[in-house]
């Protein structure tokens, strides 16, 4: 739309240039094309050669070229070929079966050129004919060659004048019809009256009236917003000269009473005569509908946002944060007001190299708003304001905004969640009574450590024990006091080994210890060494408890089952030879 007024603007500009130029080239030099006198042509159509003759040399000493025929036929043929004649000068009674003036109808039918009759009477019904046939008048045969001249000159200057005429008809038409037809509303107003003068057909049908109507009417009439005053207040700086374009937007009431939101584009155009305003008037309604659509979803996105449980942060293709949510604010400490346009990840990570190997791979992002966390949820750990590590979520997605990427994070406080995943998963690893590790967790230490020597071949050994009698003891001192020995004999171990052994409650009252590279020989000296503190220790209640311990130790062709298994023939061993004993492969 704006660029059809552009064009428009710039087509009556040039309207109004070319009819300047044309009308100054008028005044100073009377017919552009008269200078070029060599070069005009003329056809002297005449049946006596002396006479075509005398005509034609008169023209010759004047600078024309002339060129003689003598029938109407020949004259018809002349002005259909490429070079035909600038002016005729038809002799009226000719020879062949066409006569002056039928020959210069025909010729009138398919070229414009100008025909002066030689006549040598001027009864009333030749003077009739010669009228009904062009305007350009006719010469009495014999005059002298001022009168000759003169005539053809006049004859050639009204030529031009006539096609200059034309040319100018058909760009006022033109313009009538981008007017007309223009997609947008168009009025032409009395810069004093203020009263239109024309109204385009967008206008008349949307407005309802006819031109009649509006001719009697002012904007006045169609813009209740406005009055006399406020009216001209705004024309003002286009009466002035101050400013090309008046653009303001307003209310249009059409004949029915109806209403409609429209934006107009006002402009003074000054002719020779007189002043007068355009207006260009565009039908806002469905922008304003748009508009309306848009601020209201921009509400919802808005309420959303903030009520948002989840942090929701925008950064800009530099990295700068545009978008911080109250739930941001929550999660990571920092108010909006500390962190709207700065750079998000100068301040949320902490550590040097890290933050260069962000910045590094923002640059990819920057250009492609590709990334490997694009598109995907990712768990981290970052830093709170005041220091204390949270875990979040972070899912990522790339937006396009006025030509450059742009990244939404929509970041989940998990810390939580996690604290509670940690605590189910140290429940499932661990025996409730002893608080050390449960059994399916030992076979998967074992299973990685069986790989792990296998590719460092460094040896792992195995305690297995089992406390004696203990069938007694919760006989004589009840069930409590079993759990009780249970755990205090877990607390002795647990507090003799080594933080990367892996102690497990195997069953019952059997307990195994995983113990990664250490030897046959050191594993049975602390095997000795725990067989001692328990037999030594004194329980309340319960007295003194003893317990039996085997040894293996991993060989190369070993699976987990043949090592526990020799492990366990060791403890039986143990059993066999009394009880409170090591016994080893
Ligand atoms: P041995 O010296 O041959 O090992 O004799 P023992 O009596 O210790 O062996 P046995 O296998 O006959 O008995 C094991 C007892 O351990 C039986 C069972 O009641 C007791 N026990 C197993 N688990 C628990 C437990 O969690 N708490 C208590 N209090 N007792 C348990
Ligand atoms: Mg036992
Ligand atoms: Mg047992």
């Amino acid at each position: 739309m704006f660029q059809f007024n552009k064009l428009l603007t710039f087509l009556f500009e040039l309207y109004d240039k070319k009819n300047k130029i044309m009308l100054d080239t008028d005044l100073k030099q009377g017919s552009p094309f008269m200078n070029d006198v060599a070069r005009k042509k003329i056809l002297i159509v005449e049946d006596s050669s002396l006479n075509a003759q005398i005509t034609a040399d008169i023209f010759s000493k004047y600078g024309y070229e002339a060129e003689i025929v003598r029938t109407g036929e020949e004259a018809v043929e002349k002005t259909k070929s490429d070079q035909s004649p600038n002016l005729i000068l038809m002799d009226i009674e000719l020879m062949g079966k066409l006569d002056g003036i039928e020959a210069a109808r025909i010729i009138q039918q398919f070229k414009d050129i100008p025909v002066i009759f030689l006549t040598a009477n001027t009864n009333k019904e030749i003077m009739e004919k010669i009228k009904s046939v062009t305007g350009y008048g006719y010469i009495l045969k014999g005059v002298n060659e001022y009168v000759l001249m003169s005539t053809v000159e006049m004859a050639l200057k009204l030529h031009e004048t006539n096609i200059m005429l034309k040319q100018r008809e058909r760009i006022f038409q033109f313009y009538h019809h981008l007017f007309e037809n223009s997609p947008n509303e168009m009025y032409i107003f009395h810069s004093e009256t203020l009263k239109f003068i024309s109204a385009n057909r967008r206008a008349r049908e949307n407005l309802g009236y006819s031109l009649e109507e509006l001719k009697e009417m002012t904007p006045l009439d169609l813009k209740p917003e406005f009055d006399m005053q406020s009216f001209k207040k705004l024309l003002a700086p286009l009466y002035e000269g101050k400013q090309e374009f008046v653009i303001f937007n307003t209310m249009h009431r059409r004949k029915d009473g109806s209403v409609y939101p429209v934006e107009v584009r006002l402009m003074l155009i000054e002719s020779a005569k007189e002043k007068v305003y355009m207006a260009i008037v565009v039908d806002v309604t469905e922008r304003k509908t748009l508009e309306r659509e848009l601020q209201e979803r921009n509400e919802i996105l808005s309420t959303i946002m903030k009520s948002a449980g989840d942090a929701i942060i925008i950064i800009d293709d530099k990295g700068d944060v545009t978008f911080w949510n109250p739930a941001a604010e929550r999660i990571f400490g920092y108010t909006k007001e500390e962190v709207m346009g700065k750079e998000l990840h100068r301040f949320m990570i902490h550590d040097e190299s890290l933050y260069q190997a962000y910045k590094k791979a923002f640059k990819k992002f920057q250009l492609s708003g590709k990334g490997s966390a694009v598109g995907k949820t990712i768990e981290l750990k970052t830093r709170h304001k005041d220091g204390h590590e949270i875990n979040v979520e972070l899912s990522l997605s790339a937006v396009r905004i006025k030509d450059s990427w742009h990244a939404v994070g929509i970041v989940r406080d998990i810390t939580e969640r996690k604290k509670i995943e940690e605590m189910l998963y140290q429940q499932s690893i661990t025996d409730p009574l002893t608080n050390i590790y449960n059994r399916r967790f030992f076979m998967q230490m074992m299973e990685q450590e069986i790989e792990r020597t296998r590719r460092n071949g460094k040896p792992f050994s195995v305690i297995m024990f089992d406390i004696d009698h203990f069938k007694s003891t919760n006989d004589r001192f009840g069930h409590a006091a079993g759990d009780m020995v249970l755990k205090s004999i877990a607390d002795i171990v647990k507090k003799r080994i080594r933080k990367t052994d892996c102690f497990a409650r195997w069953g019952g009252e059997e307990f195994i210890i995983l113990l990664p590279e250490t030897s046959i020989k050191d594993a049975v000296g602390l095997a000795e060494e725990l067989r001692e503190r328990v037999s030594s220790m004194t329980l309340p209640e319960v007295g003194r408890v003893t317990a039996s311990f085997g040894v293996a130790s991993y060989r190369p062709s070993d699976t987990i089952d043949t090592i526990l298994l020799r492990a366990d023939e060791m403890l039986y061993e143990a059993k066999a030879s009394g009880r409170n004993c090591v016994k080893s492969e």
